[in-house]
């Protein structure tokens, strides 16, 4: 069977860097499972739909057709055949993201999709719930983590570096309310899976982080 590496963590921990780095290093595919939950948040914001209504979310998410491509390991998302990686980074995406992300029909949806594509190469996948829901006998499980305030400062510095201007506070009063509706939500919360490593990166370079993990996931499926 295909190697197959859970990266879950709340938002800006660092996850996508970490992920595509050690997919790099693995020669695997590495998969953003949250650019997929927020090409449904898109498709929700442009319908102009009431991002509360889970029954609109679900019909929203039904007709939407979620595609990811990949290019020299790059990853693009397709929403309706048009190229929404661009898109999807804007804040207002990434608000709608954790709204849709609440709605079952939406996460069964979409987790039936990126087994799929994991089976298929294998991959490093992504998100809040690999290691919990979508890969829960993925061999090698991380649950990597930073302060709010560390996490808002890196969502910030992204933005900026595309153009995007926000203040530090509403970086930070974003990761706050992400937080708390990814952990409370009912369906599939975000929390570590019982044998996922936890990495707080806080203190860590990527090149440190990547190499810890590396080192871990060597170890663990004998590579
Ligand atoms: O990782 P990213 O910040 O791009 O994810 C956007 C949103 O999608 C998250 O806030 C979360 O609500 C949702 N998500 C999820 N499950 C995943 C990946 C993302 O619920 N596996």
């Amino acid at each position: 069977m295909a190697l197959c590496v859970a990266v879950d963590g709340p938002a800006g921990a660092g996850k996508s860097a970490a992920a595509r780095e050690l997919a790099r290093r693995l020669g695997i595919l590495h998969l953003d499972t949250g650019a997929m939950y927020r090409a449904v948040g898109l498709a929700a914001l442009e319908a102009g739909i009431d991002l509360a209504d889970a029954e609109a979310v679900a019909r929203v998410s039904a007709s939407a057709e979620v595609d990811v491509t990949f290019e020299n390991g790059r990853q693009r998302t397709w929403l309706n055949g048009r190229d929404v990686s661009g898109d999807i980074r804007m804040p207002e995406a990434a608000a709608a993201s954790s709204m849709v992300s609440a709605v079952g029909a939406v996460r069964d949806a979409m987790a039936a999709r990126q087994r799929a594509i994991a089976s298929g190469t294998g991959a490093v996948l992504d998100g809040r719930d690999i290691g919990t829901r979508v890969l829960p006998d993925a061999p090698v499980k991380f649950f990597l983590t930073a302060s709010p305030k560390i996490r808002a400062r890196r969502r910030l510095n992204e933005l900026l570096a595309k153009g995007i201007r926000q203040t530090f506070e509403q970086a930070l009063a974003d990761v706050e309310a992400r937080d708390l509706r990814d952990t409370t939500r009912e369906i599939d919360p975000l929390r570590p899976a019982s044998d996922a490593i936890i990495i707080d990166n806080s203190e860590m370079t990527l090149d440190e982080e990547v190499g810890r993990m590396l080192e871990i996931a060597r170890h663990k499926v004998n590579i």
